[in-house]
């Protein structure tokens, strides 16, 4: 098949190309050249027409919980006051420790009808729900095969329920990396806990030793609030990134989402040690964490991914608040330009996850992208062409989307997936999740 849009961004962040397109062979890009020319070289292709389209690498959501679907419009007797009580009275005994296998399931499915819709070709999933251990990943990479996205699915293992539940939670993601590893496919797993707030020492130790036997990253969520450096300080003498860096686990398998409230010091704690991290500009937002230093971040060379953290799912709304945000809290609208947030919300994101020929539409890379309607009231240039894309579209502007070399979205449609069905699944878990009583045991 021959793709033949009116620009081609094949690398992201650097100019887009004007006439060009790609030819995909299998799931791989197979050649990038002018339209012209792979009208005349592959005259016998399905061609599929672009005109008014950019054709982009898909995007990357490189930190989600696609169970949040399920928290949209919970009802609640009053609004948490910060990030602490979001988790403690809210998150975990109203959603995370109410999940079961048909709920995460039910979920996942509605969720990512949305994100390949706004051009997620790969995402990045940590469930925490202690209470559906064992095998909710592999109920839930089922569901994820359905669709054809790319996808790295994990658990996130915590103690604070109790020891013997951590320990649950780091076998149920060796397994499910170990399975992946055996079928090869879009699936793969990592290991994943929570934070050194939910977790000891040792178990975070073990966390790594895992991954390092497994050849994987080793995820946590890390200081997304005041709460666990405050924490570290009073327990460990030291801020979250130190005590990761005495404990030895601060090196390049070490995916470190949220990051919101970092010291200098941390900061060049990560760039010298290579360790990577995700950026959840809204639901940091949501949560009333803060704003992650991420222009010093990526100034500093941590590699940088973006995520929707299971909140804002059209994926164009994370661009937009990741270009937005850092100008208000810099005082400074040169900050974050139009075409460093999409090469971190494409290839930026694949290299956080550490995915291969991922993120650019190369010769030799898979072939994960979107065709982007971008005809606009004002002229769409190579000199703005980041800028439109950021600022003025959305998913509806989203007319194809392709994983490995499948189509999966063409004309705003999910292809082979019953909406209505999903949809209706979705509701019904929503209500069961809401009138669960509410658990005790965390705390
Ligand atoms: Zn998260």
């Amino acid at each position: 098949m021959i793709l033949l849009p009116d620009f081609l961004i094949d690398r992201p962040g650097q100019p887009p190309r004007r006439g060009w397109g790609v030819r995909v062979v299998g799931d791989r890009i197979d050649a990038v050249a002018p339209n012209a020319e792979l009208r005349q070289r592959f005259a016998d292709d399905e061609q599929v027409d672009g005109a008014g389209c950019t054709l982009s690498p898909g995007f990357v959501n490189a930190h989600a919980h696609l169970y949040g679907l399920l928290a949209h419009g919970l009802p609640l007797d009053k609004a948490p006051s910060g990030f602490w009580p979001f988790l403690k009275d809210f998150w975990w005994p109203l959603v995370e420790d109410r999940l079961d296998h048909d709920l995460i399931c039910a979920a996942t499915d509605a969720i990512l009808l949305e994100l390949l819709r706004s051009g997620v070709t790969t995402v990045y999933d940590c469930t925490e729900a202690p209470y559906a251990l064992p095998g909710c990943l592999s109920a839930q990479a089922e569901v994820v095969r359905r669709h054809g996205i790319r996808a790295v699915l994990s658990f996130e293992a915590t103690e604070r329920v109790s020891p013997a539940n951590g320990q649950l939670g780091l076998q149920e993601n060796a397994n499910f990396v170990r399975s992946c590893q055996e079928q090869g496919g879009l699936l793969s797993g990592l290991i994943c806990f929570h934070t050194t707030f939910s977790c000891s020492a040792e178990f975070i130790q073990q966390a790594h030793a895992l991954g390092a036997e497994l050849g994987v990253p080793v995820h946590m969520h890390c200081a997304e609030g005041i709460h666990e450096p405050e924490y570290a300080l009073q327990q460990f003498g030291m801020r979250p990134l130190e005590y990761y860096d005495r404990l030895g686990v601060a090196t390049p398998r070490m995916l470190a989402s949220q990051c919101v409230q970092l010291s200098e010091r941390e900061i060049a704690i990560m760039a010298e040690r290579g360790v990577r991290m995700t950026h959840m500009p809204l639901s940091n937002c949501e949560v009333g964490a803060g704003i992650a230093p991420v222009p010093e971040l990526v100034a500093a060379g941590v590699p940088v991914g973006l995520g929707s953290d299971g909140y804002v799912n059209d994926f164009y709304e994370v661009v937009r608040g990741t270009f937005l945000i850092h100008k208000a809290h810099k005082q400074d609208p040169r900050v974050m330009p139009a075409p460093l947030v999409w090469y971190l919300a494409t290839e930026g994101g694949a290299r956080a996850l550490g995915l291969e020929n991922v993120g650019r539409l190369e010769p030799g890379w898979q072939a994960d992208l979107q065709l982007i309607d971008t005809r606009m009231p004002t002229p769409s240039e190579e000199h703005n062409l980041y800028d439109q894309l950021v600022l003025w579209r959305n998913q509806s502007h989203v007319q194809l989307v392709m994983v490995a070399g499948q189509l999966r979205v063409r004309e705003g449609k999910v292809l082979g997936a019953d909406e209505a069905t999903i949809l209706a699944n979705a509701h019904a878990a929503a209500r069961r999740l809401w009138a669960l009583p509410a658990t005790t045991s965390t705390q």
